[in-house]
This record gives structure tokens, sequence and C-alpha cells, in this order.
């Protein structure tokens, strides 16, 4: 038996059924995570826990380095806020150490980078400053990536080279005034013509990096949306207005507007019909950079906090002794370790060759960015009236980060994504729940997830991670627990809500973070288990000290979220919320 609460008849296997299973086993899985929904946890997938190779390990540290000695001498963050930008001696400056080209190929002058030295990089520019890992972000995660990943030979050698180099810097046009979250439903439109160009109309909102010189733009067309490598001085594109912010000020935030845009046919990237598809393959690539550089934003937000509490005196004593002050330090590092792993695990995968990193990219996202925030508001709470300062570096950092769980996928959305594509896997497999069509667009989650399904490779296995080390059986067994009762809460959603799972948000959202907690307690016993290995048990007692301790907690949240999806209040909270907005507020009266 797989699953936990309902029981389902087993066929005993038969020579040919044995058979099949094991080819099934031979074939390799396309996602770890949609797996893991399935029930199983296929270990060959993420042990042994992914490492840098030597060399590419020295580049990282050289490119790091010549980052810091670069920008130590040359980057006022505070002035790149008066500025309202982080300078045009600040790019030529990264572009010419190789730091804006980092997964490019050498071919076109780029450093070549795996995803996980690229984002091992980002951390570091994470730690350093939002604004300026904001504007190389959009540049590479997401504005360049997809002539990278879709653009044919003749559009890589036009664009790369030169954004490599930072001679030229990319942005990532989708968002529109009507068209955030439900970003399928842009309204932009580009009419194809005769000659393969195409004609755009239309506007953007919040494109950063928009005033610079190359936006991919995805726009509707005939059959679906189209992607359009748009080039600054085309006729009728311009970038008229510049967003005012709460933080990020130096980032270039534009409003797009295009009018008769003629783009030729060089231009298009990948087939017409293809453009939202183009759009959500970058963003899942893209969101891993996000993941680890808000891993460096709170290493450094931690050690800031430290600084703080040791010496500052309350009551007699410095901060850092009383008991609350240490419970968020200890807090954060365990969430740290847990999150780090997590996010290393899954650029792993992708250097790896895996299909379909969607989830776990989601994943990676969300855990980190909300972690982040909480992180910001406690060292802010630790800092006390000073964070409260105009000049208080926490105060920019608060400033700045609160975007984080909104862009590049909101939360709440990316998390409604997790949950229906881990839905649709366990319906998959139920000859009677098969017909709970969930492959539907419900708007655009739905949409998303029809566009990034991937193939899950059932296995029998049960759900175990084999090679856990011993030190660790007591977390691994834990994880295959929460493993079976993940496919068996989902499979008990469905069947109580059939279609209407779709709509209940606030199960998808339990099913949603109890699956990233567990996939954040298989990458903690992954690296451990390497350490392990690596160094033996004894010399890596703080590791495992950490590292238990992060997944005894995520298990317990975990439990937490399977005992919510039992027995919540949600019938209560439903018809609150609705008399609230009968009230236009709050409602009750005090008499
Ligand atoms: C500083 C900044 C930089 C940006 N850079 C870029 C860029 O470079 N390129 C680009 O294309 N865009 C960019 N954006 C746009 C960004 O990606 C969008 O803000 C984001 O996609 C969310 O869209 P929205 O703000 O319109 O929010 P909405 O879609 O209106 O959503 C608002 C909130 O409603 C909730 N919500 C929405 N849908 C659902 C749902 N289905 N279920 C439950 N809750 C839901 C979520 O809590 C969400 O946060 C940027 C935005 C900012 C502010």
């Amino acid at each position: 038996m797989i699953g936990g609460m309902t029981e389902r008849p087993t066929a005993q296997p038969t020579a040919e059924t044995a058979s099949a299973d094991a080819k099934q086993r031979d074939k390799p899985v396309s996602s770890f995570a949609k797996s893991m929904f399935a029930g199983a946890l296929p270990d060959e997938l993420v042990f042994p826990f992914p490492a840098l190779s030597r060399d590419e390990s020295r580049t990282v540290h050289e490119l790091i380095s010549s980052a810091h000695e670069f920008l130590d001498a040359e980057y006022d963050p505070w002035q790149v806020e008066r500025d309202r930008w982080v300078g045009d001696d600040i790019i030529a400056g990264l572009g010419e150490r190789g730091l804006l080209g980092l997964y490019v190929s050498e071919e076109y002058g780029g450093k070549g980078l795996s995803q996980t030295g690229y984002c091992r990089v980002m951390e570091e520019f994470g730690g350093y400053d939002a604004t300026l890992s904001v504007v190389m972000g959009v540049h590479q995660s997401i504005g360049m990536k997809p002539i990278h990943m879709f653009g044919d030979d003749d559009q890589k050698a036009r664009f790369l080279p030169d954004l490599a180099a930072g001679r030229k810097l990319a942005a990532f046009g989708l968002t529109e005034p009507n068209a955030g979250s439900d970003a399928y439903h842009v309204e932009s439109y580009a009419e194809q013509q005769a000659d393969g160009s195409f004609v755009l109309n239309g506007e953007k909102r919040w494109i950063g990096n928009g005033g610079k010189d190359v936006v991919t733009v995805f726009a509707k067309c005939e059959n679906g949306h189209v992607a359009l490598i748009l080039e600054k001085g085309m006729d009728g594109f311009e970038a008229p207005h510049r967003f005012d912010t709460l933080g990020l000020l130096g980032n270039d935030l534009r409003k797009l507007t295009f009018n008769n845009v003629r783009v030729p046919k060089e231009n298009v990237l990948g087939e017409p019909g293809e453009g939202f598809r183009i759009a959500m393959s970058t963003l899942n690539n893209g969101r891993m950079s996000l993941g680890t550089g808000v891993v460096g934003g709170t290493k450094v937000l931690l050690k800031q906090a430290i600084e703080y509490t040791n010496n500052r005196e309350q009551f007699g004593m410095p901060l850092a002794e009383f008991e609350l002050v240490e419970d968020k330090i200890g807090w954060m590092v365990s969430y740290l370790y847990g999150l780090e792993s997590l996010a290393y695990l899954t650029t792993g995968l992708v250097d790896a060759g895996v299909d379909d990193y969607s989830l776990e990219s989601a994943m990676s996202k969300v855990s980190a960015t909300e972690f982040n925030w909480y992180a910001v508001n406690r060292v802010f709470q630790l800092m006390g009236g000073t964070a409260y300062m105009a000049d208080s570096p926490i105060a920019k950092t608060l400033r700045d980060t609160r975007i984080f769980p909104i862009f590049e996928g909101a939360n709440d959305v990316l998390r409604a994504f997790v949950a229906l594509s881990g839905m649709k896997v366990v319906a998959e497999e139920f000859e009677d729940l098969r017909k709970i069509n969930l492959a539907d667009p419900i708007r655009s989650i739905g949409t998303i997830a029809e566009f990034v399904r991937g193939r899950v490779t059932r296995t029998l296995r049960p759900a175990q991670l084999e090679t856990a080390h011993p030190e660790l059986s007591e977390q691994a067994g834990a994880v295959a627990g929460q493993t079976k009762q993940l496919r068996a809460a989902v499979e008990r959603l469905l069947r109580e809500h059939g279609k209407d799972v779709q709509l209940k948000q606030r199960q998808q959202k339990r099913i949603a973070d109890a699956a990233c907690d567990i996939y954040a307690q298989v990458a903690t016993i992954s690296r451990t288990t390497a350490l392990f290995e690596d160094q033996g048990v004894a010399a890596s007692g703080q590791e495992a000290f950490i590292a238990t301790s992060f997944c005894d907690r995520a298990a317990h949240r975990v439990t937490g979220q399977f005992r919510l999806i039992e027995s919540n209040d949600d019938e209560q909270m439903h018809s609150i919320s609705r008399l609230a907005y009968r009230h236009g507020g709050y409602g009750p009266k005090l008499h």
C-alpha cells in the first residue's frame, strides 16, 4: 500500500507486471517533487548532494573576489538611491569582470557557469545589496535567459555577446495593467505579417531595466502567445514613464508602450504560439537565483543582528544574552541551513539535466522569500528604534525586500501552482479520479500547470530515503512517513471535492506548505549525508545539530498542516470574510 488514509486494493504482481515495473524503474524520473506527491522518493535524483567541480568552484570564488574588490571600492548603495540608478560605470565594471554573463557560454563571451555556479554568485550579490542583485537578476535570470534558452544561433550571436559583456542590459516584459498574476491574459497583441514579421501594439508596466537596451516582450497572437525581442530605438517602442517605488530605488522600473512596432522575423523567439511556455520556462529557471539571493541576504541580516545584540546593553547585559533574542538567532541559523540546502539541491537538479524542476524552483522561491521577510521583520524588531531611522541599513533592507514574495510569481499563486500540479499527478493515478481534469485552465494557475507538466515515472518503490546516512535514519524515516501522508491527503481532497478542489485554496496552501517542508528536509538530509561521508560524523557535529533541529521543526510543521487538512475552521473563515465583504469592513459594534 502506498497511500495512508484510504486503503486501496493492490493487485498481486504477475510476471508481466513485475517486468513492466522493472522497466518503469529503469526509466529516468522527470520530476522529484511530482514523484514525491505520488508517494515515491527517487533517491537517485537527490543523492549525492550536488557540488561544483573543483574548476568551477575556483572560477566562482575568483568571480566573487573580483566582485567584492570592485564593489567595495566603487559601489555606494546610498548614492545609488539618490541617483535612482546603480550607475553605468558599475554596469561596465561588472561586465568587464564577467559578472553579467555568468551562465552564457564562452563562445558568446560569457563565463559558462552551471546553474549552481550562477546561483552561488547571485547569492553573494543578494548579500551585497538587494538593488544591485535585482538589476543583475533581471538582466541575467529573466532578461537574457529566454534568448539563452530559446534563441536560435543567429539570435544568440547577435544579442548574447553585448549582453554578457554588459555593453547592453536586458529586460523581461510580461506584466501589464490588467495582467499581473494572471499573466496568460496579457492584452498586448502582435499581428503576424506576410513576411513573418509582427506588428505589436499594447503596453507593459513595472518592467525592470525597461529603459535600457533589449526587452523580451510577451504578447497575444493569432495562435496563442508570441515572444518578441525588442530593441531600444525601434519605431513606436517607448519607455515613457519611470515608476517611483518603496525600495529598490536604483532599479529602472518602466512603463513600456508599443505603437505599431514592427518586429522583424529575426527577432521572433521560438515559434509563434510558444510565447507563454517561453515566459513560464524562463520564470521557472529564473526563480532559483531569487531563492539563493535571499539566502545570501539573510546571512548578512544574521550577522547584523548578532553584532547589534552583542553591543547593545539593556537591563545590565547585552541583548544577545536574553532568551527571546537567542531564540530568533537560532531560528535563523537553522532555517538558513534548510533553505540553503533546498535552494542548491534544486540548482543541482537543473545541472543534472532533470526534465522538470518547475515545482522545486517554485518551492525554493516561496520558502526562501517568505523566510527572508520574517527574518527581516525579526531583525528589525531586535534593533528597536534604531532600525526605524531612515538611514539605517535594515530600514533600506525592509523597503528593498518586501517585493520578493510578490514578484516573479506571487507566493500564494505559486503555492496554488505547486498544490494543483501535485494533485494532478495523484489524480492521474486512479481510474476514477482521472476524469477530474485538473489540466483545464482555471485562469492562469491551471494554465501554468498545463504548460509545465512533466512526466512522472511511477515506481512501486516505497517512499524511503535509502541513501541517507544511518546517523540520519530517524529524520529519513520521518520524511518517508510524511511523503505517504502527503499522497494520502491529496487523494482524500480529490475524492472529497472532485474538480472543486481547484477552488479550495486554503487546503491547497496546506498541501503546498507541507510539500515545501518535506522537500526541504530531503535536501537537508542529502546535504548532511554528503558532509558525513566527506568529513565523518564526529567532525560534523555542528552541522548535524543544525540539520536535525531543522528537520525536526519542519516535520512538526508538516504534521500541523496535515492536522489542519483534517480539521479546520475554513467554513467559519469563509462566512466571516463574506460578512466583512458585505459590511465593507469590520462589522461588529461595541454596545
Ligand atoms: C519592483 C517590481 C519589479 C517588477 N519587475 C518586473 C519585470 O521586470 N518584468 C515583469 O514582467 N513584471 C515585473 N513586475 C511585476 C510583478 O511580477 C507583478 O507585480 C506580480 O506578477 C504580481 O502582479 P500584480 O502586482 O498585478 O498583483 P495581482 O495579480 O493583482 O495580485 C495581488 C495579490 O493578490 C493575490 N492573488 C492574486 N491572484 C491570486 C490567486 N489566483 N489566488 C490567490 N491569491 C491571489 C496575491 O496575494 C497577490 O500578491 C515587477 C513588479 C515590481 C513591483
